[in-house]
């Protein structure tokens, strides 16, 4: 496994897209820098003892505020990797066009050590710490769920918040991710597997693209290997199994690996797994002997959706997939992408393809400070006037639609329906608009670097307007 610097990584791939920008020297550095770092020990009673627990928050660009980011419990945390994921949120941000500056949060904990109760105690007071240095704030910066956190670690963020800052009526958007009960939005908790599978399917739409790596148009049919059946790669292969009929072949998990050439019934392995307590020995599929092995599968689209620096230089080429969509966040080091790139596999950059999570927490955000559920004041406006439509379309024909067709066609948009509909076209948009880049520059020639000049273009703008750079 390689340890190389994840800042320097992502820094690595700004510096070969950035020379395709001819923006001046200055501007680029100070795109490229974190604005600001914090990070905090604090002590927190487990039992009878004292733990110092080492956490951070980092606001990677204030070009646009708030600042917004996850925030992950891991014990791999530390000040590179939370500066890694600040600035792909950054340029994350600005591909989707969500009006944000990136930011990240990180506790060096291991959550499986603790109890729900500890957990509670470590999040509430890691809060507070952000509140006191006014890194927290529905203006300021606004975290939101990451690897190891949840909808429950968002419910205590808020609760204390709220607490400290009594009052305040748009203190529910200090963070997002949160559940639907504490305004969070419908959405939220599938959103980034949801945008990735919406992501994956568009770059399967382009027939000129696909025949280079020798596959049909079209996602139905393709095979599929997923790394990580966390949050996101959960949703990623339910929803590309139910909605795109992608055939999953094979996962890896934290206990190991397993293949089923003949397709993964992804609910019977959730329930195998928290039956027995491992994806380990599922009927009618074959153990692989070490987990990392899934990643070398023979299949069309490879998802590592677990932690970064999955895919490098000890095993980029052997990766056989045509197609590694970057659900996690930097799964792939700088040194591999040159390999897996000659080899003409395409890599599906992580600043893209997982920004669903995002843009649905956008969305919460703005609901948060609307204090309206979205399609509350059109939906039944809508139902009447469709209603309305398919009567007279009934009269006028003489003929009458069946009840099923008719309550199809008279429906009003929920929340839900608006949330997917808003995450459906943001993710097709900006792929296309990382397409004409990658179509359109002769010298770039992958869709990582495309990304990265599609947000530098947008940033770089957003800087000339505030008048900082002429
Ligand atoms: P999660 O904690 O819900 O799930 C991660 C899963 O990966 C866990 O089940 C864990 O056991 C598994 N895992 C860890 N190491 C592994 C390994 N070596 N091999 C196989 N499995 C392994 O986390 P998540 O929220 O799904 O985040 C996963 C990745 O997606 C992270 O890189 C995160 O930054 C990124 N991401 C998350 C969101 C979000 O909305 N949660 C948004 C954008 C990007």
């Amino acid at each position: 496994m390689s340890h190389q610097s994840f800042f320097a990584s992502v820094e690595r791939n700004f510096d070969k897209a950035a020379q395709h920008t001819g923006l001046p020297q200055g501007l680029l550095e100070q795109i490229k820098v974190c604005n600001a770092v914090y990070q905090i020990k604090f002590p927190v009673k487990i039992g009878d003892e004292y733990h110092v627990i080492e956490a951070y928050r980092v606001q990677h660009s204030h070009h646009r505020l708030p600042t917004k980011g996850g925030i992950r419990y891991a014990l791999s945390v530390n000040q590179d990797e939370v500066m890694a994921l600040a600035a792909l949120m950054t340029y994350k941000c600005a591909i989707v066009d969500v009006p944000f500056g990136g930011a990240k949060g990180g506790v060096k904990i291991n959550p499986r050590a603790y109890s729900e109760f500890e957990l509670e105690k470590i999040t509430r007071r890691y809060t507070t710490e952000l509140i006191r240095k006014n890194f927290i704030g529905p203006g300021i910066d606004v975290p939101a769920p990451d690897y190891g956190t949840g909808a429950r670690e968002m419910a205590w963020i808020v609760d204390t918040y709220q607490t400290f800052k009594h009052g305040d009526i748009d203190s529910a958007g200090c963070v997002t991710g949160k559940p639907v009960s504490q305004n969070g939005i419908r959405g939220r908790a599938e959103a980034t597997g949801r945008g990735v599978f919406y992501g994956l399917r568009e770059v399967c739409s382009f027939k000129e693209d696909m025949a280079k790596v020798g596959l049909e148009p079209g996602i139905e049919g393709k095979t599929m290997v997923i790394q990580g059946l966390g949050n996101v790669g959960y949703h990623t292969a339910r929803i590309s199994i139910n909605e795109g009929g992608v055939k999953l072949i094979g996962v890896a998990e934290y206990e190991g690996a397993i293949v089923k050439e003949d397709g993964i019934d992804i609910e019977a392995l959730m329930t195998h797994r928290r039956e027995t307590g491992s994806i380990l020995d599922f009927p009618g599929a074959k153990n692989l002997p070490k987990r990392e092995d899934a990643l070398e599968l023979e299949c069309d689209i490879l998802v590592p959706a677990a932690l970064e620096n999955q895919i490098h230089a000890g095993n980029a080429s052997r990766i056989k997939a045509k197609i590694i969509g970057e659900a996690a966040n930097g799964p792939v080091t700088a040194d591999a992408e040159d390999t897996l790139l000659k080899k003409g596999i395409i890599i599906v950059p992580d600043m893209y393809i997982n920004a669903g999570g995002v843009t649905v927490s956008y969305f919460e955000w703005l609901k948060n400070l609307s204090h309206m559920r979205f399609g509350r004041m059109e939906k039944r406006f809508n139902a009447n006037t469709y209603e309305n439509l398919v009567s007279t379309v009934e009269r006028l024909t003489g003929k009458v639609i069946g009840p099923k067709e008719r309550s199809v066609l008279t429906r009003g948009a929920d929340e839900i329906d608006l949330v997917n509909s808003g995450l459906e076209e943001t993710m097709i948009e900006a792929y296309r608009q990382i397409r004409d880049v990658y179509i359109s520059y002769d010298k770039i020639t992958d869709l990582r670097t495309a990304a990265f000049v599609s947000a530098l273009n947008k940033i770089s703008s957003d800087y000339m307007a505030l008048g900082i750079f002429p």
